[in-house]
């Protein structure tokens, strides 16, 4: 299997950059998703690592070897779009055997190689049915088993569960997890949703408009967003952003807010006057009758065990996580109590996270991720 590196790579369409310049590592046998909306530049960013664009600048190395000027056949990587189309008179022997008859692989090593990718799909007792009879998640599965079938050093693949409906969406996403983890190979993933990125990737690469907005795990992505576009595009609902004028010190553990103020992890780097911007997700922000910092509930949305209201405060709108048997009403003034140690503070204009004592918390794996928010 192999390590994928991309070194300062851009591309440019005319007058329009695609991707401004982009450097990351996928590391050997990781499960590596990018996600951002659309446009962003995935699929090109991905296309230029199949070798089926060219990048304006910029190296691509596969295992230590510069492939930036070889063609797609010449890389070993292999390539799954949106669903991709079974030869339907075939068997499933046939079509999962399909890419080693093309490449003159000798018979017997066809058998054991089609056989093995089979039980590691849990498709061997459908080898010799016509692909016609199969249900949609066997259908997947040979699909999959032809990519597979090659050993190739890479995977790559655009949106594959796309045009599925999402209860089946949801149980391909589980499978193409659990088939990673039995083959360890290098997996680069492209998708729009969250929540696939969330539940798949073993690090996640958010991107937008062609530059990478922050590059971590699941869960440092989720806890310490290194930017306000991440903050919002991860997270349903996403975190909550209350707006305030002033200036931050280093070593600063409040922020001003409603005449009040309201404590946050302790400020590593300070920022002039200008505008910043208090993050807060909604789990993290109970109703406290206590609490100085107020607002009007004008929305909300009951979602069982939980409830989501949609609060207005004078910083703005924030989101309270809360359990149903709450009882407010909308209209009703409520105070709030945020939970000061998982509070972001941005600086307004660009948008970028200020460090702070949240970004030197231990993250699942234990390693102190100092500097992994930010770099
Ligand atoms: P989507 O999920 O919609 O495919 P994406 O993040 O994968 O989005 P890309 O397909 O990489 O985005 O496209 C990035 C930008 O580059 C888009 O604005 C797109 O219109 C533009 N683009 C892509 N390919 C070309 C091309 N061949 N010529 C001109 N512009 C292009």
């Amino acid at each position: 299997m192999a390590e994928i590196e991309v070194r300062k790579l851009r591309k440019v369409f005319g007058e329009f950059i695609a991707v401004r310049e982009s450097s990351f590592t996928i590391h050997d046998g990781e499960f590596f998703v990018m996600l951002g909306p659309s446009g962003c530049g995935k699929t090109t960013t991905l296309r230029m690592i199949a070798g089926l664009e060219l990048p304006t600048e910029g190296e691509i190395l596969l295992d230590g070897e510069d492939v930036t000027f070889k063609r797609a056949s010449q890389r070993d990587i292999a390539f799954m779009f949106q669903l991709f189309a079974l030869y339907p008179h075939m068997n499933v022997r046939q079509n999962i055997s399909f890419p080693l008859r093309c490449q003159g692989t000798p018979r017997a090593e066809i058998k054991s190689r089609v056989e093995e990718t089979a039980s590691l799909l849990r498709i061997d007792h459908l080898l010799d049915q016509p692909v016609s009879r199969l249900a949609g998640g066997d259908r997947q599965r040979v699909a999959l088993g032809r990519a597979i079938v090659r050993r190739p050093k890479a995977f790559l693949m655009d949106e594959p569960l796309g045009a599925l409906d999402a209860e089946f969406r949801e149980l391909m996403t589980e499978e193409l997890r659990g088939l990673h983890n039995r083959m360890g190979a290098t997996t680069l993933y492209v998708t729009h949703d969250q929540l696939e990125a969330m539940s798949m990737a073993d690090r996640i690469m958010v991107m937008n408009h062609g530059v990478i907005e922050q590059l971590a795990t699941p869960q440092e992505i989720y806890d310490r967003p290194a930017t306000m576009f991440v903050a919002d595009f991860i997270g349903s609902p996403s975190m909550s952003m209350l707006h305030f004028e002033g200036a931050v010190e280093p070593g600063q553990n409040s922020v001003p807010m409603n005449g009040s103020r309201i404590p946050v992890p302790t400020l590593r780097e300070g920022r002039a006057n200008g505008e910043l911007v208090l993050g807060v997700r909604p789990e993290h922000v109970t109703l406290s009758d206590a609490s100085d910092f107020r607002g009007e509930i004008f929305g909300m949305e009951y979602l069982g065990t939980t409830q989501v209201l949609t609060i207005q405060t004078h910083h703005g709108t924030i989101k309270a996580r809360v359990p149903s048997d709450n009882h407010v009403a909308v209209g009703e003034t409520v105070g709030l109590e945020l939970r000061s140690e998982r509070l972001v503070v941005f600086e307004g204009e660009k948008g970028r996270a200020l460090k702070s004592d949240l970004y030197l918390t231990p993250d699942r794996s234990g390693q102190n991720r100092r500097e992994g928010a930010h770099g």
